[in-house]
């Protein structure tokens, strides 16, 4: 029997369980009633942490016309120094639509509430004037959404939703970068919602002027109106979010425990809760009071775990081992066709996981200049979206790194 569940982005994960009474069915069960998802049958299977860690959606309660999902609310955000600013905008916006801050821009790093203040502003604004066209999507599924509508000759379907909005969310916006015809369609987009003064609100992982490969008139429209971003919370914050989000569980933990979690998870408020949730299923699962011991042994899996820091000498000697090529040709200048995938992949890889600037890329790779290493990088994110196969191959290679 399998278990499949939908998760965040359309995601997919499904469990084959293998022996009705193994104790992972008992966990994957609770972890599905906890957030409501409805379990399905389905073919494939994945390990049980996968699930534990990804948080499934509520994709029941996410609202049709919008997009967002009810559970963001300002109610349930806690404000503390490093989201102070952004916070601030955010609420400032829901007052003044249009007026004050258009657009508003926040960014910062991953799992740090950038996506949950946005749609908090949506959910607000939605509750307060029912009338209002909200819409929220992820620079990703504008992408695919505009593809979609260009393949299916339905660009004007396409253009007309967007543009008739009165509030536009747009979540990692850095997505779009290096893809000419969505940066195109969002420039006017932006442009027609601006000069009717409908509210523009945008995430992204950095601000406007850090994202690479994006347009400097994109740049130069995120950079006009506000810029806000959310930093890693500090310890009080981080024990202020742990209470909210167990009040939302219905659960109570000791204060020891909360300051331990608090402590041990500072950079990552998903991986916070993702911690969270490997406590409660695990307490239930071997029926066990959560107290510090416990938490502590739960744990130890992933705050022990070493973390992943790759090198340059390591991926050079991945990749080339990967494709099975010397070492040295990499360097060399040579623009075989076996030579030159091999060599944007290293580039691609140290832009992405060691965010390495473009020229200190070329200079490691045998001094060649930063706009070669920019076409790779963008050559290779292109490819990505068209060749499974190399997508299949990019997993393979940072499996090993
Ligand atoms: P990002 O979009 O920046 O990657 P998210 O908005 O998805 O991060 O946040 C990850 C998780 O952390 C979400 O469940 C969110 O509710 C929670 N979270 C982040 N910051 C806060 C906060 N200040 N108060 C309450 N919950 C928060
Ligand atoms: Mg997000």
């Amino acid at each position: 029997m399998c278990l499949t569940l939908f998760l965040k982005n359309g995601l997919k994960i499904s469990f084959k369980i293998i022996h009705e009474f193994s104790p992972e069915i008992k966990e994957i069960k609770y972890i599905i009633k906890q957030n409501n998802v409805k379990p399905l049958e389905g073919k494939s299977y994945k390990g049980k942490d996968a699930l534990l860690d990804l948080e499934p959606q509520l994709e029941l309660n996410i609202n049709k016309e919008t997009n967002l999902n009810p559970k963001y609310t300002f109610d349930s955000f806690i404000v503390g120094s490093s989201n102070e600013l952004a916070n601030a905008a955010a609420v400032a916006v829901c007052k003044n639509l249009g007026q004050v801050y258009n657009p508003l821009f926040i960014y910062g790093g991953v799992g740090l509430g950038k996506t949950h203040l946005i749609q908090a502003i949506g959910n607000y604004i939605n509750k307060s004037d029912k009338k209002l066209k909200i819409k929220y999507v992820s620079g990703e599924k504008f992408t695919n959404e505009l593809v979609n509508s260009i393949k299916n000759q339905e660009t004007s379907q396409f253009k007309d939703k967007y543009r008739k909005l009165d509030v536009f969310i747009i979540d990692d916006v850095q997505f779009i970068a290096g893809k000419d015809k969505t940066q195109e369609e969002l420039f006017h987009t932006f442009n027609s919602l601006y000069e009717k003064n409908k509210q523009i609100i945008l995430s992204s992982d950095h601000q406007p002027k850090a994202i690479p490969l994006i347009e400097e008139r994109l740049r130069s429209r995120f950079e006009g109106g506000m810029i806000a971003d959310i930093g890693y919370p500090d310890f009080e914050t981080r024990v202020a979010i742990i209470k909210i989000k167990l009040q939302e569980k219905k659960i109570t933990l000791d204060d020891e425990v909360i300051n331990y979690l608090a402590s041990n998870f500072q950079n990552n408020i998903r991986e916070l809760e993702g911690a969270i949730n490997r406590i409660i299923a695990r307490s239930i699962l071997i029926n066990q009071t959560p107290d510090l011991n416990f938490v502590i042994k739960s744990l130890a899996e992933i705050i022990n775990k070493p973390k992943r820091i790759t090198t340059f000498k390591k991926i050079v000697q991945v990749v080339s081992d990967f494709y099975d090529i010397s070492e040295k040709d990499i360097f060399n200048r040579t623009r075989k066709q076996e030579l030159v995938k091999p060599r944007q992949i290293i580039m691609y890889i140290m832009r992405k996981d060691l965010n390495n600037s473009f020229p200190y890329i070329g200079q490691k790779l045998g001094g060649r200049d930063h706009t070669t290493v920019i076409h790779a990088c963008d050559k290779i994110t292109k490819n990505l979206e068209l060749n499974e196969n190399l997508k299949e191959e990019l997993l393979l290679i940072r499996q090993k790194l």
